[in-house]
Parts: C-alpha cells; structure tokens; sequence
C-alpha cells in the first residue's frame, strides 16, 4: 500500500469522535460507580474498579468498530470477557443516568442509540 493510500484510508478526527469520547468517559463513568458503590471519594477508585477501568480501555484501543463508533452497550460481538461485561453492565445502569447532570449531550446520544438499537 503507497503512503498516499494509507493516509486516505486512516479515519478521520471527526469519525474517530465517539470512540475519543467513550475513551475519556469511561473511567469518569467507572469512578462515579465506584464513589456510590465502593465508598471511595476524589480521585480515588478501588482496585476492582481500577483494573475494570484498564481493561476497558484496552478493549477500546483494540477495537474494530472506532470509526463513528457506536457506544459498546449496543455492540453486536462485545469483546468484554463475561466477569468484565457484568461489571461494566452494572456500571453503565448506576451511571448511565447520572451522567444527564455532568455530561448532558454524551448521556442523551446514549439514549438516542439505545432507542435505535431496541428498534432493531
Ligand atoms: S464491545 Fe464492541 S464496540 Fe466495545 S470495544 Fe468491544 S468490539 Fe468495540
Ligand atoms: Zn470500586
């Protein structure tokens, strides 16, 4: 592949967006649970919820959906080993909705997608 291929096919910012967002929220998601659920408070997070946070992360840099990324509760494969994808199930239900105060336009976009996916 020629260098001028390559950077035609690499995705752009603007299709790179929702993965961008998802990367920076989900550890703020994560932490949320873990303060209401856990008892720790700043920027603190139990060890549980830390090593959720790494493998979530990692399981973003690895995925094949990035371009206008859809968010991964509504992924067809979701890639989560089972343990990981009840804890972040659980984080999504107790900070999903919280999220509407702190971060209005991420949790409405969750919401419009969810109503396209139970459309589906
Ligand atoms: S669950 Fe789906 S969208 Fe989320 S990281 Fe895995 S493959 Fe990508
Ligand atoms: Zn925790």
């Amino acid at each position: 592949m020629s260098e001028e291929t390559k950077k035609q096919s690499e995705p752009t910012e603007k299709q790179l967006k929702h993965w961008k967002q998802e990367k920076e929220l989900i550890p703020v998601m994560i932490r949320m649970y873990c303060h209401g659920n856990h008892g720790t408070k700043g920027k603190e997070v139990c060890e549980k919820c830390r090593d959720l946070t790494e493998y979530a992360e990692f399981r973003l840099d690895k995925c094949p959906f990035k371009v206008d990324k859809k968010f991964c509760s509504f992924c067809k494969i979701h890639c989560y080993k089972p343990e990981y994808k009840d804890q972040i199930k659980a984080v999504m239900k107790y900070s999903g909705p919280r999220m509407i105060t702190t971060h209005p336009v991420f949790a409405i976009s969750h919401v419009i997608q969810m109503l396209k996916y139970k459309k589906q």
